[in-house]
């Protein structure tokens, strides 16, 4: 039987020497990134693109490939992650909330200040620039990072395009690919993101294959509770646990149809994510 392509798409955030209590999460050790990435070699994975995800798809590709995902644009991945990165030969994508980018701090976004890393901040263009050079695939997460709950139909339309064009002018290479802030979508995003992006991300878990929604792509949090065993598990099955993989089922069935997800979050509130 021959297994085609299904390809684990990680999500990080920001890299730090030492956790504070109060950082969030999904904030994590550079020494647990090391460890992670030093994993995906001794395991013989390859790194690729989103865009080289779909291609690898459509050629019905075999082999360990996976997608190494940052969000945000927190300085302390150019920082860290690009030059051990680089030591691997492993690429990556930025998924950037412009906004922010050359600015002190995060402020006057939906990204919360008070479970930040301290000692970090945004990334700017010249950073992104070099990463770029360095292979890195620079794609768009927004403008303010604001709650899809909180923005009018308008404000919605510009924060998903705006962020495209703002990259666009800034690398002069086409922006193709969007993740959702907070992996938080409805109806009226899902419909922006077909219209100008070739794929959108989620925080669902899964791994991706060529049966996935192409705006509705799952991608694997890793974060503080994140062990090399557990990485190893979400890499290998797209899940921690097998009562995860159960919700996802249940959920992929259930909010097949986007309109049944707006609706439920309509009477159900905030527990439908
Ligand atoms: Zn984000």
């Amino acid at each position: 039987m021959s297994k085609q392509l299904k390809c684990p798409v990680l999500m990080y955030h920001a890299l730090v020497e030492k956790r504070a209590t109060n950082l969030h999460t999904v904030h994590i050790t550079v020494e647990a990134f090391r460890q992670q990435m030093e994993w995906l070699a001794a395991n013989n994975f390859q790194t690729i693109t989103i865009g080289e995800m779909l291609q690898g798809f459509a050629q019905k590709k075999e082999g360990n490939y996976c997608v190494i995902s940052f969000d945000d644009g927190y300085h302390s991945i150019y920082r860290y992650a690009m030059p051990l990165l680089k030591q691997y030969g492993f690429c990556a994508t930025l998924y950037l909330t412009t906004a922010p980018v050359g600015k002190d701090d995060f402020s006057n976004t939906g990204i919360n200040a008070k479970t930040l890393p301290t000692n970090d901040k945004p990334l700017n263009w010249q950073e992104i620039k070099e990463m770029q050079a360095n292979g890195w695939s620079i794609e768009a997460h927004s403008v303010t990072h604001t709650d899809i709950n909180k923005l009018t139909a308008a404000q919605l339309q510009f924060e998903m395009a705006e962020s495209k064009k703002i990259i666009e002018q800034h690398l002069k290479q086409p922006v193709l690919h969007y993740a959702f802030p907070f992996g938080k979508y409805n109806v009226a995003s899902l419909k922006i993101a077909a219209k100008i992006y070739q794929t959108a991300s989620t925080v669902h878990a899964g791994l991706c294959s060529k049966r996935s929604n192409l705006h509705r792509l799952p991608r694997l949090e890793i974060n503080h509770t994140t062990t090399i065993k557990s990485f190893a598990k979400k890499i290998q099955t797209g899940f921690d646990s097998s009562k995860e993989k159960l919700r996802a089922s249940a959920r992929d069935i259930v909010f097949r149809n986007p309109v049944v997800k707006d609706l439920s979050k309509k009477i159900l509130g905030k527990r439908v994510n």
